[in-house]
């Protein structure tokens, strides 16, 4: 599987580690060492930072392993009607209303995270899930990320307040910026 490889080379990664910590080898491709799966309070699991960041960092990029017929409960919606599968630890980063981290498309159309605010070593590593989706489907009423401004239930971009919206400029995915674009945008939703 030469793609992912090639696009570390893109991204300019280093394919041997500078630092102490070894690069890790997913599914027959190196990627950048920064984070891991850990148990994630309450929350079953998470990926946390096993180094710093600093703001606009890329913390993972992003690798689609399969196209989807439809949404499920690990899918990335990268379009309107488009569902895909990412690759590696991506499937597991947690939700939060005050994330640290936000959505940008790569070359490949998958979606990397990257930093919106620093990262301290062993920090979850977080984002907006409606960064990413405009409907949630999956996930349960209550939203468990414990930040002060919580939202209350983890919602997609379609009942995302325009103030948030403005707040993730630039670390969305595209489309739902071309679904706002073409007026198909529900308005804004009162949390209850
Ligand atoms: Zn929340």
């Amino acid at each position: 599987m030469l793609l992912p490889l090639f696009q570390c080379l893109l991204n300019g990664l280093p394919l041997l580690s500078s630092g102490s910590a070894p690069p890790i080898r997913l599914r027959g491709y190196i990627m950048k060492d920064g984070f891991e799966l850990r148990n994630s309070s309450g929350k079953g699991e998470g990926i946390f930072a096993t180094k710093s960041f600093t703001v606009g960092d890329t913390v993972m990029i992003g690798v689609i392993k399969e196209v989807l017929n439809g949404n499920h409960s690990h899918a990335s919606q990268v379009g309107e009607n488009k569902f895909v599968l990412h690759d590696g630890l991506v499937t597991k980063v947690n939700h939060s209303c005050d994330p640290n981290c936000g959505v940008r498309e790569n070359e490949t159309g998958a979606h990397n995270f990257v930093a919106i605010k620093e990262i301290r070593v062993n920090e979850e590593i977080t984002f907006d899930y409606a960064m990413r989706n405009y409907i949630i489907d999956y996930f349960p009423q209550k939203c468990m990320c414990g930040s002060e401004g919580c939202r209350g239930r983890i919602t997609g971009w379609k009942d995302l307040p325009d103030k948030k919206k403005k707040a993730y400029e630039g670390f969305e995915a595209p489309y739902l910026l071309e679904l706002d674009a073409r007026g198909s945008c529900a308005k804004v939703v009162g949390y209850t």
